[in-house]
């Protein structure tokens, strides 16, 4: 029997610090969230592709983020 109400297992949703968007798989990274999405993007990002410098500029202000904790 599947038992759906208020009150039961839900999947706890976290914006992901990237694309702020609202998800519930992702990968925690210190106390940051990335999503399903990011996270393979930053796997598929050509080192010499743009973007990539952008995420690393995103993961580094989280280190530092962290850091101060
Ligand atoms: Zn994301």
């Amino acid at each position: 029997m599947c038992r759906n109400g208020a009150g039961g297992v839900k999947e706890e949703k976290l914006q992901c610090f990237i694309c702020n968007h609202q998800d519930s798989s992702g990968i925690a990274l210190l106390n940051a969230f990335i999503c399903n999405r990011c996270e393979r993007k930053i796997a598929n990002t050509n080192p010499n592709h743009i973007k990539y410098n952008l995420f690393k500029e995103k993961i580094k202000l989280l280190w530092a983020k962290g850091l101060q904790l």
